[in-house]
């Protein structure tokens, strides 16, 4: 990764300073002059870099064209934590000469586990998550599309964050529900089938072993599992400034969740201060994660759910989980200021720009279970769509599958479309045969997919970004 940093920081001086012979107080002039552009198009070109900043701008500006072309109704939003120091089934593959996990116990020697064995855990959560989804709640939940990302928190522990379809959901039209009963009444059916903040044992006492410890066979009672599991995950119990504390901006202290939150009897829906709907989920404690029973008690780590009711709530989302690159990073032009405040004026701008890119990649910490996730050769995202990006102005339109890589089986991000010789995507789309004379440019793309010469009908349509993006102003009235 490192070393492709540096090689694209060289082919970047070579393009743009002829004789490569340009030095930091240059670049301080042309930042000082207010040529801010320049850190933009040094990181414009970083984007084939997997993992950085970049990476993942280029994720949401898919994943909001997908959101947009399916559309938000049947939206759901949830999120899979791992329990790595408890699930008996990976520990079993730490210690392959045990057997019984009266023998495993010591939470030391679980944390050793993890500790040592990184490529088991990551491998396992993977596996584990792909054929949870895949088995289960994706018949269970109907799901017809999907977008789902891993994700490495500080301390190195991973979640999955996701974006679901559901195929027979009902539609939410805000304005019409509040005048309609009826609507009103489905649609918190609907919900309520769906998402829980209830605690049906409110009461219960703290199980002695952790409920992420326990094997299939040692559940003797399902509700008394699922009341241990909430429990035990689903509580919101600490903040901290660390984790959920922010100040707003009136200066006051407060959980960026809203914890704790208020009681009701009743799952309701009303306007949020920008007239927004916002979902009131019927609750029987105040620090209760919203969730789904077979999800949790399914999964059996933390989880999260929570459904979307408008396309505003739906972009918000991607704004903030889906395509966030982790952690808080630096914004980009003070990482670029502090590399030119601490360079010598005197130095070869080579230096610099590798300085750059390599901050924008590296300016966090990689835990050993990511870097093995990457090893094992695991896609940082999946997505039941496929993406073909048409620029009409030269480039060769790019289709990329919902793993992030593209027809070749190569990883996104090589350097290879500037190389290629193919005929753009407007001349493509000018010789197409007959028989799509009357098919305009997007809807062919969404629908077929030009394989040898020939152009094949697609299973499912295909997200179609063209670019540069057509510009209501500059095209007028059609
Ligand atoms: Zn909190």
């Amino acid at each position: 990764m490192r070393w492709r940093t540096l090689q694209e920081g060289k082919i970047y001086v070579k393009q743009n300073f002829k004789d490569g012979q340009i030095d930091v107080s240059d670049i301080q002039e042309i930042i000082t002059n207010g040529d801010k552009q320049m850190a933009d198009r040094i990181m414009r070109y970083g984007e084939g870099l997997c993992r950085t900043r970049q990476f993942w701008m280029a994720r949401r500006y898919e994943l909001t064209d997908m959101i947009k072309q399916i559309g938000h109704q049947g939206l759901i939003f949830f999120t899979f934590s791992t329990a790595d120091l408890h699930w008996p089934e990976l520990h079993k593959l730490m210690q392959p000469e045990r057997h019984s996990s009266e023998e495993t116990d010591s939470a030391k020697q679980r944390q050793n586990n993890i500790i040592k064995n990184p490529h088991i855990a990551s491998w396992f959560f993977h596996k584990r998550f792909e054929i949870f989804f895949h088995d289960v709640l994706k018949e269970y939940w109907e799901l017809e599309d999907w977008w789902y990302r891993y994700e490495w928190q500080h301390r190195g522990s991973v979640h999955v964050h996701e974006i679901g379809k559901r195929r027979n959901a009902p539609t939410i039209n805000w304005n019409q529900m509040k005048e309609n009963e009826n609507l009103m009444k489905n649609m918190i059916q609907y919900i309520d089938s769906m998402v829980t903040t209830i605690n049906p044992g409110i009461f219960a006492t703290i199980p002695q072993i952790h409920p992420c410890q326990k094997s299939s066979s040692e559940i003797e009672d399902d509700l008394q599992d699922y009341i241990e599991l909430i429990n035990k995950l689903q509580r919101h119990t600490r903040c901290s400034p660390l984790y959920c504390i922010r100040r707003n901006k009136s200066g006051q202290e407060a959980c960026r969740f809203r914890f704790p939150k208020e009681h009701t009897d009743q799952t309701f829906i009303r306007d949020d201060i920008h007239g927004q709907p916002e979902l009131v989920t019927a609750r029987n404690n105040p620090y209760i994660n919203p969730h789904n029973r077979l999800q949790l008690q399914g999964w059996r780590a933390n989880v999260d759910l929570k459904p979307v009711l408008s396309i505003h709530a739906a972009l918000q989302y991607i704004l903030k989980y889906a395509s966030k690159s982790e952690p808080r990073s630096t914004a980009f032009s003070e990482i670029f200021n502090e590399i030119l405040n601490k360079s010598n004026p005197e130095a070869a701008s080579l230096t610099s720009i590798q300085k750059l890119l390599i901050n924008s990649v590296a300016k966090r910490d990689i835990s050993a279970q990511e870097i093995c996730h990457l090893l094992l050769g695991i896609p940082l995202y999946h997505s039941s769509k496929v993406f073909v990006s048409l620029n009409i102005n030269e480039v060769a339109p790019r289709w990329l599958r919902g793993t992030g890589s593209n027809e070749d089986g190569e990883e996104f991000g090589s350097l290879n479309d500037s190389r290629r010789t193919t005929k753009s995507a407007l001349n493509i789309y000018w010789e197409r045969p007959e028989e799509f004379e009357e098919y305009s440019i997007f809807k062919l793309y969404l629908t077929h997919k030009l394989i040898n010469g020939v152009w094949k009908r697609c299973a499912t349509e295909n997200i179609v970004r063209i670019r540069p993006r057509p510009s209501p102003l500059r095209n007028g009235d059609q």
